[in-house]
């Protein structure tokens, strides 16, 4: 007879199997049992057919890597601990000393700073192109080149690219295309099927921890591809660094999955009315809103989103010159609704001021203006309530300063 305490461990009974319910149960280990010595050996981290440790997978996470690849239109999916964890996964699986890899000028700018930090330390160049022009991304590819970033808008500055333009180059180059995919979310457009012939980017990157989780309260990030031997590549960098995730964040964003659609329709079209809004203010120069007539890029945006297409819930603003960042500053402090904070995706409308020409490069002159920019993301409160907080902050900005 065992005593209490090893029973508690070790109890025999299992619950009735054929459980079934909307929302699938959370498996969270470090440790996954075999049956014998022969499974442990005979079993792969490599495919779903079975379960190793928990850092290769669980139920929990295949099916959530099943559901992205689904939402993408990709074929595998690899999880990992954030968005800015994908991007690395994909530099560090198909970059080697000697390698140099093309980056957008507006790119998401933890990824610029990672080619500059650690990728640069181990003999791997970057160069940065203007995504407005494809010419300019063409001439670049050299030799060295190995793999290509896209991203459909820029990250804070909004210009939406030929985006089917950019990957024909790459396919007739030859050189890997990967697309942070984080403002489309698998919504706005399929990235793996952009123009009728059925042309897509080779690798699909998802910051999870925006509208798939929708809370702002997990960080994750997937790699969606349409090839079985990248995926392995990627997967064996996976495996070797190490990166998992938690059960219960997967849980969230399973959870969180089936409201994705009407979640970002609901963003998008109270994005657009605010943007309209600010558009009509005369403190304001700009606006950067791709589903925006006259917003850099509103042609190719229609074009690959269609007439009555999706855009996110995301917009900044230019002000006028005449306001110091200062004023502009006091404008941000005097939003109620509007919280000072990173990242989007969440409930709760967010905003920052950006400093672009220090995020630019200088060579490549892609930024033209003179004003603050402030970046918006449209959360879910009445759309009325907002529209309301930002009339009264613009108060803040004619204040002296
Ligand atoms: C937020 C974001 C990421 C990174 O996601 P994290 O989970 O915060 O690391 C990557 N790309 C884009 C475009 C993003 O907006």
């Amino acid at each position: 007879m065992s005593k209490p305490v090893t029973d508690l461990i070790h109890h025999p009974y299992q619950p009735p199997a054929g459980f079934s319910a909307p929302q699938p149960g959370v498996f969270k280990a470090s440790t996954v049992i075999f049956p014998s010595v022969a499974a442990m050996r005979a079993r792969d981290w490599r495919h779903k057919n079975g379960y190793t440790y928990g850092l290769h997978g669980t139920p929990t996470t295949f099916l959530l890597e099943e559901r992205i690849a689904a939402l993408e239109g990709g074929l595998q999916c690899i999880l990992v601990p954030s968005g800015l964890a994908a991007i690395a996964n994909v530099g560090m699986a198909v970059l080697r000393a000697g390698d140099e890899v093309l980056l957008p000028d507006n790119v998401y700018g933890p990824s610029r700073a990672l080619a500059d930090g650690e990728f640069r330390h181990w003999g791997i160049t970057h160069q940065l192109y203007d995504p407005l022009k494809p010419a300019d991304l063409e001439a670049r590819i050299g030799t060295k080149t190995k793999l290509v970033w896209v991203e459909a808008p820029g990250s804070v500055t909004m210009e939406f690219p030929d985006l089917v333009e950019l990957v024909r180059i790459c396919r007739r180059k030859g050189v890997l295309c990967a697309l942070d995919n984080t403002w489309g979310a698998g919504l706005a457009f399929r990235a793996f099927e952009l123009d009728a012939q059925g042309l897509g980017v080779d690798i699909s990157v998802h910051a999870l921890t925006k509208y798939p989780s929708g809370g702002g309260d997990v960080l994750m990030g997937s790699i969606v591809t349409r090839d079985e031997k990248l995926h392995q590549q990627l997967k064996l960098t996976h495996m070797r660094v190490g990166w998992g995730v938690g059960g219960n964040d997967a849980e969230a964003v399973l959870r969180s999955l089936p409201s994705l659609e009407l979640r970002y329709r609901a963003h998008d079209a109270a994005a657009r009315r605010l943007a309209q809004w600010c558009a009509q203010r005369d403190e304001i120069v700009q606006v950067l809103h791709p589903a925006l007539p006259g917003a850099p890029g509103h042609e190719d945006w229609k074009a690959l989103c269609g007439e009555d297409g999706l855009a996110a819930g995301l917009f900044s603003v230019v002000f006028d010159e005449r306001f110091t960042s200062a004023q502009v500053d006091a404008f941000c402090d005097a939003l109620a609704l509007f919280k000072l904070g990173y990242s989007w995706g969440g409930p709760m409308s967010l905003v920052v001021p950006y400093d672009i020409p220090s995020m630019r490069s200088a060579q490549l002159g892609t930024w033209k203006h003179k004003g603050v920019l402030v970046r918006f993301s449209v959360g879910l409160e009445d759309v009325e309530d907002l529209q309301r907080d930002l009339a009264q902050a613009m108060e803040a900005l004619h204040r002296p300063g």
